[in-house]
């Protein structure tokens, strides 16, 4: 059976260890970017010192987030008036922050597609209970195990509402909405598990928010993408570090930010950038998607339930026609050097997640072991 090859990208001459690394998050980062950071661990750039142990308001590092900054908004193409913000505790916490900042005694409509979305709507919901406004579902996929996106005409939406939410990619069932909502309101998106993974038109979006570890760096940071018109909007209940006009004022600063992981993200977006940016990778992330549901469309051993257009470039879950066969998968496709393959718990079966920093080689691999398998036990 097919065996996992080390990154080949990786350097020579040190040849790390790493193994084809499919994990939906913490995910694979890439190895020239941790090869940077262990170059600079212990001496950053001639300072004498570790990022990790330079003060957040000192010259150097002050230099490192403007750097952060700047390549995000290239790479992005971010307009003027959007602020760029580097927060922490992770995408869910900006499930309670943009009800607290954005809600502003309105009513906020929510389109559920899958786990994340629905979280977030949930989370809304206790704000609204307090009086802090209303939320309103416009649509649920849940009668198609998420599978699917209600059509557009059967959206209740609302027409003044204070923002429409919607998870642009649920990183679990693996459902990616490509085109952005049509709505005249502003637009706020879950972008964790796709940012940087295509091209987005920022431009249409009131806000777009993304957790670092799958398509960025390190878990625990939140980047926030946010049109400056939406700051001083935020509930007096707000807390303040999670107040975006706040943190906008402060640069992200108002208390210690998430120092060594928002340097690494900017070394992401650096390596990014030397792979062509966005376009570039998108191109390879179309090739690598096409490969795995190629597989999986030309078997009736595999299988992945959702709607075409809907299909996630990032996160391909999979299932197998005997699922008695699921924990054999597993433990052949770990044995064989390919990690974090194992499916959600809400959906079962696999998941192959492949971020930017998955090669095209990587899942070139998986699908050979795959089409192996498939000849062991079909
Ligand atoms: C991973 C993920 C989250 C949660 O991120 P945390 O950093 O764990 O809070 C939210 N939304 C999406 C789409 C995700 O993929």
């Amino acid at each position: 059976m097919t065996n996992a090859t080390a990154d080949n990208n990786a350097d020579k001459k040190s040849t790390p260890h790493r193994l084809p690394n499919f994990s939906a998050g913490p995910a694979t980062i890439p190895t020239a970017v941790l090869q940077r950071a262990q170059e600079e661990l212990l001496d950053w750039q001639g300072s004498g010192v570790s990022v990790m142990e330079m003060s957040h308001r000192s010259k150097d590092y002050i230099a490192v987030t403007e750097k952060a900054e700047a390549k995000l908004r290239s790479l992005m193409a971010i307009p003027d008036n959007y602020k760029v913000l580097f927060l922490q505790g992770g995408a869910s916490l900006q499930f309670s922050a943009i009800p607290l900042n954005l809600l502003n005694g309105g009513r906020a409509d929510y389109l559920t597609t899958g786990a994340w979305s629905g979280k977030a709507i949930k989370e809304a919901q206790r704000y609204a209970k307090l009086g802090l406004g209303e939320v309103n579902l416009v649509a649920s996929g849940k009668d198609s195990n998420f599978t699917d996106v209600p059509e557009v005409s059967e959206w209740n939406t609302t027409l003044d509402a204070a923002y429409f939410h919607y998870c642009a990619n649920e990183t679990i069932h693996g459902l990616q909405i490509f085109e952005p909502p049509q709505v005249d309101v502003p637009l706020v998106a879950d972008m964790s598990s796709s940012i940087l993974s295509h091209p987005v038109d920022v431009s249409k979006f009131g806000m777009i928010y993304a957790g670092a570890q799958k398509n960025i760096g390190p878990a625990g940071l939140v980047i926030v993408i946010i049109r400056e018109d939406l700051l001083g909007k935020a509930s007096e209940w707000c807390p303040l570090l999670m107040n975006y006009e706040h943190q906008a004022e402060k640069e992200s600063m108002s208390n210690t930010p998430a120092t060594y992981s928002w340097y690494l993200a900017g070394l992401v977006f650096e390596w990014l950038e030397e792979q062509g940016g966005v376009e570039a990778i998108y191109k390879i992330n179309q090739q690598k998607a096409d490969l795995l549901y190629k597989t999986i469309d030309d078997s009736s051993f595999y299988n992945n339930p959702v709607a075409h257009k809907y299909r996630s470039i990032m996160n391909v879950p999979f299932t197998l026609a005997d699922s008695n066969l699921d924990k054999v998968f597993l433990e052949e496709s770990e044995k064989a050097g390919f990690l974090g393959l194992k499916g959600h718990r809400d959906v079962g079966g696999m998941r192959a997640s492949i971020y930017n920093a998955v090669s095209l080689d990587w899942v070139q691999q998986l699908v050979d072991f795959m089409k192996d398998f498939e000849q062991k036990y079909a």
